[in-house]
């Protein structure tokens, strides 16, 4: 015997939280909702771990980071949970789920059963032992996916001051913990198989900036090499690691980042994957009808790219927890979800935002001596990516905008010249109804928007930005 519940939501993280306040706006009643997270903590924003909770000083620390903050909206405690009569089962991990009967059965033993099932079971982090490395049980191997990751990480960084950390993946974890090792006082080497850092989504150009950036503040880099081997003491240890290209470095904590793998083991045989997560359609509905899926574990269809895609990001995981809500208490009003897929860093005094999708031919624009630059990618005559670093407010609002439009791009020599104000003016372009934008006197050309929605996503997507970005501003120290 167990609890039954109408909605059941499997998995803490951002997609839970979100989706919480959704079921909430959209007047859930009492008893009807229930979250299992493995957590024992009530959904947070998980971006908080690598930032406000790594500094030295005044460090963030829940509830200040409880979901919603992030999107600048309420913040969700334990408490709230309560007022609106949702049950959360912390603490607690499902280890199967029966979809015939439509229940989980938890760690503890108990029978949970659902009519609506929204997977939000998020990623963990790749272990070194799926590479063929052995160590992570070290004492001084820190991941970060976690709160008690980020706690256990914080404990080791201050029992490491001026010491040497080696940080292992030249990703956003690599790149972040790194920045926060340093800022507390730790020496930094970054070793990565790949020509730069944060390989899956910089150029080179981009990435060797925020490298030399790097290298002002003390951080060494070895690239086109991995990890073979820890050198460990007789506590169990590490004090050195040993790389492929034959060199060893004294290492007093290692930080690993080297990937993320969809939490969909519960749903193998049971429901389609794709993309290594829980095939979605644009309701986020998955294959079997009284089960969706959300956030990082949701393979769903990117209208503007015509292709299914899994993202890994936190505007990802609250717009597709929102979607899905929307969807199964109003199907009838609920259209297909339409994202322009949206990812941020903050590292040291830098800001980056980046929208859209890092294909085709990369034109970059602005002073890379300086604060603020960026790039556009343009894929088959059209823009289909923005990145900034250092950007304002209405300078971020306006590449979302411009990248929502996906103009065609005749002219890269003009594009290029025209850099961040190529975004600005086509931004500012009226929707619908007139004629096709032609900027200076080249043949860049932007094409109005295919439908009048284009424009209001676009303005939607901007205003969320701008309430995102003046929330970063005020938060800037403990983000
Ligand atoms: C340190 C860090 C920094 C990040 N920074 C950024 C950033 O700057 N910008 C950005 O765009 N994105 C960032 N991200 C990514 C972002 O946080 C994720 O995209 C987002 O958290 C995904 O939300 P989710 O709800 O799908 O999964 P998660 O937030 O990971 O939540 C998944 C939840 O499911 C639970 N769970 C899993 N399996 C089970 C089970 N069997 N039973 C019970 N519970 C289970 C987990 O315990 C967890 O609570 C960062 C991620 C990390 C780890």
């Amino acid at each position: 015997m167990g609890r039954a519940f109408v909605y059941v939501i499997l998995g803490g993280g951002v997609a839970a939280g979100y989706a919480a306040q959704e079921f909430v706006k959209r007047g859930v009643s009492h008893g009807e909702l229930c979250i299992i997270s493995g957590e024992p903590v009530a959904p947070y924003e998980r971006p908080a771990l690598s930032k406000g909770f790594l500094l030295p000083e005044d460090p963030a620390r829940l509830p200040s980071f409880h979901c919603c903050v992030g999107s600048n909206e309420e913040r969700l405690t334990p408490k709230w949970y309560k007022e609106h009569g949702i049950e959360l089962i912390l603490g607690t991990r499902v280890k199967s789920v029966d979809m015939r009967r439509k229940t989980l059965l938890t760690v503890t033993g108990e029978t949970i059963s659902y009519k609506i099932l929204i997977v939000a079971t998020g990623a963990r982090a790749l272990k070194l032992e799926e590479f063929g490395v052995t160590g992570s049980d070290a004492e001084n191997v820190c991941y970060l996916r976690d709160l008690a990751d980020a706690t256990r990480l914080v404990s080791v960084m201050q029992s490491c001051m001026d010491g040497n950390a080696v940080v292992i993946g030249g990703g956003y974890i690599g790149m972040e913990c790194a920045a926060s090792l340093v800022i507390n006082k730790i020496n930094v080497t970054m070793v990565f198989p790949e020509a730069h850092c944060m390989g899956r989504l910089f150029s080179p150009r981009i990435a060797s900036y925020y490298e030399e950036f790097y290298k002002s503040k003390g951080v060494k880099f070895i690239k086109g090499t991995v990890l073979t081997s820890f050198d460990l003491n007789s506590d169990g240890k590490v004090t050195a690691v040993s790389l492929r290209d034959g060199s060893k470095l004294p290492a007093d904590m290692v930080v690993i980042g080297i990937g993320i793998r969809a939490n969909t083991s519960l749903f193998e045989g049971q429901l389609t994957l794709e993309k290594g997560g829980i095939k979605v359609n644009g309701k986020m509905q998955s294959s079997n009808a009284s089960v969706y899926a959300v956030g990082d574990v949701a393979a769903f269809p990117v209208k503007m790219f015509a292709e299914t895609r899994r993202l890994e990001h936190v505007d990802s995981a609250r717009k597709t927890a929102r979607h899905a809500v929307a969807a199964i208490m109003e199907p009838e009003k609920a259209g297909e979800f339409d994202y322009l897929p949206f990812f941020y860093s903050r590292v040291f005094t830098l800001s980056w935002q980046f929208y859209g999708d890092n294909a085709g031919e990369v034109i970059h624009f602005g002073d890379f001596s300086g604060k603020t630059f960026g790039a556009y990618w343009i894929n088959k005559g059209h823009l289909v990516g923005s990145f900034l670093e250092g950007g304002t407010k209405e300078q971020y609002e306006a590449i979302a905008k411009a990248t929502r439009l996906k103009p065609a791009i005749e002219d890269l020599v003009e594009l290029e010249r025209q850099g961040l104000g190529f975004a600005l003016t086509a931004s500012q372009k009226p929707s619908s109804s007139s004629p096709p934008l032609v900027a200076g006197s080249s043949n860049l050309v932007i094409e109005k928007p295919l439908h009048a929605w284009y424009a209001t996503a676009g303005v939607i997507v901007a205003a969320s930005v701008a309430a995102f970005a003046y929330w970063y501003g005020r938060r800037r120290r403990r983000w």
